[in-house]
């Protein structure tokens, strides 16, 4: 269980992050995919990542220290419909800089919207990820939304589409900030992450 979580830093220059002396885990996902939601819930911080920020807003790169012992990293969205070219471009340098360079990242949940048929553009980023060897674990969100047989359906249809491309898929959460669904199991897997 997370006991205390602290924002420390906002920046768009991943050589600005806090110093790598501590392991570290990143969100990331498709603007509007429940990111903030679920970092609010997994650290019982109404407050800590602001939920549906719109589009054209400057895109940072938030640290929050948990626990005096680790950092939560909440990246920027993807997958913006109105976004100009130059703010794609300039997200992409950003976030691949990041994940690529941070000596300290231990892995990064990619948050799925678990209502939806696999959609391309998770699909690629998580092979990106791959082909990088940067760690990623799937995390569908907004469980609560439909039936436990259509998030599996919808959780099956995603897993599949990645066999075709990777070995071995991504381990996966499924998840409601809403309800709480797999926040504990969440938690506890990200605490073993960072202790290792
Ligand atoms: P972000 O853009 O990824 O940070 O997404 P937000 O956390 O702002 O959530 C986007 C919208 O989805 C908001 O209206 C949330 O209230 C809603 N939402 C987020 N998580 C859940 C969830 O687990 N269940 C339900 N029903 N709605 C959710």
């Amino acid at each position: 269980m997370i006991k205390e979580a602290k924002f420390v830093i906002s920046n768009s220059n991943p050589g600005n992050c806090p110093k790598p002396d501590r392991a570290e885990i990143a969100f990331i996902g498709r603007s509007n995919v429940g990111k903030s939601s679920l970092i609010n819930a997994i650290t019982e911080q109404k407050g800590l990542a602001k939920t549906s920020q719109k589009p054209g807003k400057t895109q940072l790169i938030n640290h929050f220290l948990i626990d005096e012992h680790w950092y939560l990293v909440d990246l920027p969205g993807y997958g913006f419909a109105k976004v100009n070219k130059k703010v794609k471009d300039g997200w992409e340098a950003m976030i691949s800089t990041y994940l690529k360079k941070r000596e300290n990242l231990c892995g990064v949940c990619v948050l799925i919207d678990s209502r939806l048929p696999p959609q391309q553009i998770d699909l690629e980023f998580i092979l990106w990820c791959a082909t990088e060897g940067v760690p990623a674990v799937l995390v569908f969100t907004k469980a609560d939304k439909q039936s436990k047989s259509k998030t599996s359906q919808n959780i099956q249809a995603f897993i599949r589409k990645l066999e075709n491309f990777v070995e071995e898929a991504p381990q996966y959460f499924i998840t409601s900030a809403e309800k709480g669904t797999g926040k504990e199991e969440l938690t506890e897997f990200l605490e073993e992450l960072v202790k290792e």
